[in-house]
């Protein structure tokens, strides 16, 4: 199904210009269990109606930016940068949850020890 995206830089656009980031889920703490770290990494809503997503301009800015779907009529009710988007604190891109997951195994690492 084809659809237009307001790149907060860009205007309108394509659905086609823009990748799909997954939706916008609240970050764990600093120094989170394993249950919220898993929670955090595979759980998703997957709601039929309207969701938080992230969007990257893949064939304009290449920036990433949150929107606002309703996931039952792809109608967006809204676009903006993360610094923007009105109630996100602290929000990660996908790729720097990418980055930061890996930091945190990286620090679980310890706790490897018990299979090997
Ligand atoms: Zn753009």
């Amino acid at each position: 199904m084809s659809y237009v995206l307001t790149c907060p830089n860009c205007g309108v656009r394509e659905v086609t210009d823009f990748g799909y980031g997954g939706e916008v889920s609240a970050r764990p703490a600093s120094r989170p269990t394993r249950r919220e770290l898993n929670t955090y990494n595979y759980f998703r809503r997957n709601v039929a109606g309207v969701q938080r997503e992230w969007w990257f301009h893949r064939s304009g800015c290449r920036v990433w930016f949150v929107a606002e779907r309703d996931t039952t009529t792809n109608e967006v009710d809204w676009t903006a940068l993360p610094a923007e988007a009105p109630g996100t604190n602290d929000p990660q891109t996908p790729e720097a949850a990418k980055a930061g997951g890996e930091g945190l195994r990286g620090k679980a690492g310890g706790e490897r020890s018990e299979t090997g």
